[in-house]
């Protein structure tokens, strides 16, 4: 039997990276799985490949910034499954304009921050009513390890909206607690993903995070859906109100070894 089965999840930016590695790991898990994303098309593609493997998944477009895309991604999710029991936030951007303070344009920090933090916070806002109809649910704030670590590659807007997801993650969590819905955040190390790729375009770049991680890698997407599955299901009943890092070491390093 899967770990989720009987869950219907609800996952934003499940097109690409970590949520779709979540929406697939998910699935396979047993849930039923809402897969959100802006890209229509991207969002397709995942449900394609969880209906190929035999899975349950409804694809839906949503901007995670807009209230009404939020409303009516958790109206779809309960019309298609009946419940809701895992909302994942995930969706983010990091933008290749942010920059330091000086640097970076006021509508580069209002656009991640509406994102990344407001699309946390309308997540919740429209999610929270559906996961209490359900009798209580996991919610999962995809946060990021520079929430919690300052980086002299400036990314300022990027690194503020983060901490709101922490800040909120700990709110929500305490004020949630006793009807029986946990939320945690899920801390990503540096990733082999598009979105940090893209940002870290010269091997210089690369390099200069790559010394800083113990273990020497980049993180898989996968392993942040692994992590991601523990805190979707019910092995997690006792965890809320984590930074639950999935960093490769990186936060606990002072100096790595050669
Ligand atoms: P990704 O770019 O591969 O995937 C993000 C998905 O979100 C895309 O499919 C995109 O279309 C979607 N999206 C973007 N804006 C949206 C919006 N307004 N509404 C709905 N969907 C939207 O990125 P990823 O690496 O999988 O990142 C997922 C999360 O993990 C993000 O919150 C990111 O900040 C965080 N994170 C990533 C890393 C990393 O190194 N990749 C590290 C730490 C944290």
């Amino acid at each position: 039997m899967g770990r989720l089965e009987g869950k219907v999840a609800l996952i934003t930016g499940a097109g690409s990276g970590i949520g779709r590695a979540s929406a697939l790991r998910f699935a396979r898990e047993g849930a039923a799985v809402a897969a959100v994303d802006i890209d229509r098309d991207a969002a397709a593609a995942t449900i394609a490949e969880i209906e190929r493997e035999g899975g349950q998944a409804v694809a839906i477009r949503a901007d995670v910034s807009t209230a009404a895309d939020n409303e009516a991604m958790v109206a779809r999710t309960e019309e298609a499954f009946g419940r809701l029991d895992v909302l994942f936030l995930n969706a983010g951007i990091m933008h290749p304009d942010d920059s330091d303070a000086v640097g970076t344009d006021e509508s580069i920090w209002d656009l991640t921050m509406d994102v990344n933090a407001k699309g946390v916070f309308l997540g919740c806002k429209y999610g929270i009513p559906a996961l209490r109809r359900a009798g209580g649910g996991s919610i999962i704030n995809t946060a990021s390890f520079v929430a919690v670590m300052g980086a002299a590659t400036p990314q300022i807007a990027y690194t503020a909206s983060k901490g709101a997801v922490l800040a909120l993650t700990r709110e929500l969590a305490i004020v949630h607690a006793k009807e029986n819905i946990r939320v945690n955040a899920l801390c990503p190390g540096p990733l082999h993903t598009e979105l940090l790729m893209k940002f870290l375009d010269t091997p210089e770049k690369k390099q200069r995070r790559l010394v800083h991680l113990p273990m020497g890698r980049f993180g898989e997407a996968d392993e942040m859906a692994q992590a991601a599955v523990f805190l979707a299901s019910d092995e997690s009943s006792y965890v809320t109100g984590t930074e639950f890092m999935v960093d490769g070491g990186l936060s606990a390093a002072y100096v790595t070894a050669e």
